[in-house]
């Protein structure tokens, strides 16, 4: 019950790499640099399970942005055609690579990482991956000629990437997908195709991470335009509680997401954020708690994955070791309290 996971990136130490900014440098190189990301990795990993955290992932440690990280693995993409591009419709810049060329997957990408962190974990291990959709949000292309054709070619390597992490024991792949969010229409006429394509023939569980993105100015700037309401997920709802994934990552922390929208997703499990990741504010138990009831009130406790909001990489060390601490405190309090109510 309450099975407690986070949405899956966790800071870089700074001793790793420049904290408390997106893409901070290396600051190691080398084998110095493939033994401090072990190091870093397998910290993380035992700070999660000492805090009662039940699905551990290894923090993308490894990796510098959650998507580049990826990419950096495929053949098709020319990293000296770096482009300005506008982020998420133009909520922010940032340089990205160029598609070129028919993409490729000359080895797995994240396989070493898997197997020493699937081998450091007690429990169930959680592998993160771009989604197509928020891939094709995060690169230019000069190849492809649309953004449907070059989400399936995407699709397809995301695919072969998560058979062999499954393969290697993942428990848990997720795909992130934060443009989800931004372009609902897209979602619903490809977006959601391409999910199923990169989690064809899994046989692990699988989920979708969608929220309104890490706790950086450009998107506090965004929540903060949206109005009182934020009601992205009801466009997209439906078209998910119909598709083949089967968890669902979602933004209820500090959020104005009305939590009736989890009515929209009867079907599915649902890992509600209850941490926002923003580093001004560490909840108390007693806060995680209550975003969780407040979930519970539109559907049922058995349903419910307490989560983080989003990815945690941006925010010091510090503050996101005790947000996890709060959020299995949390689920503990409301565990050990729901033999008092009846909801
Ligand atoms: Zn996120």
């Amino acid at each position: 019950m309450l099975e407690t996971s986070i949405a899956g990136s966790l800071p870089r130490p700074d001793w790793l790499a420049e904290p408390e900014t997106l893409k901070g440098a290396w600051k190691l190189h080398g084998a110095e640099l493939e033994a401090g990301k072990r190091r870093a990795a397998a910290d993380w990993i035992r700070h999660q399970e000492d805090a009662g955290i039940q699905v551990v992932t290894n923090g993308e440690v490894f990796r510098s942005h959650f998507v580049h990280g990826f990419l950096e693995g495929l053949t098709g993409i020319d990293w000296q055609k770096m482009t300005r591009m506008g982020i998420r419709n133009n909520r922010y810049e940032l340089d990205v690579p160029t598609v070129v060329a028919p993409l490729g997957r000359p080895a797995p990408v994240h396989l070493d990482e898997v197997r020493f962190s699937r081998s450091q974990a007690r429990g169930r291990f959680k592998f993160t991956l771009p989604g197509p959709m928020t891939i094709c949000d995060t690169i230019a292309d000069g190849y492809y000629g649309s953004r449907p054709a070059l989400a399936m070619a995407f699709a397809d390597i995301l695919n072969a990437e998560a058979r062999d992490l499954e393969a290697a024991g993942v428990d848990v792949i997720q795909f992130d997908e934060p443009a989800f969010n931004v372009f609902m229409d897209d979602v619903k006429d490809w977006g959601i195709e391409a999910l199923h394509r990169a989690m064809a023939g899994l046989r692990c569980t699988t989920a979708v991470h969608i929220c309104y993105g890490y706790g950086i100015q450009a998107n506090l700037d965004w929540k903060a335009s949206l109005g009182n309401e934020w009601r992205q997920y009801e466009e997209i709802f439906p078209a998910l509680n119909a598709s083949r994934v089967q968890q669902i990552s979602l933004e209820c922390a500090g959020s104005r997401v009305p939590l009736s929208l989890l009515r929209l997703l009867p079907d599915k499990q649902l890992m509600v954020g209850a941490i926002e990741v923003t580093g001004t504010h560490v909840e108390s138990p007693e806060e995680v708690a209550a975003t969780l009831r407040a979930a519970a009130e539109h559907v049922e406790l058995a349903r419910i994955l307490p989560c983080t909001n989003c990815g945690m990489a941006p925010i010091a060390w510090d503050t996101a070791l005790a947000k996890l601490r709060a959020l299995g405190d949390g689920a503990r309090l409301l565990r050990e309290r729901r033999q008092g109510w009846t909801g």
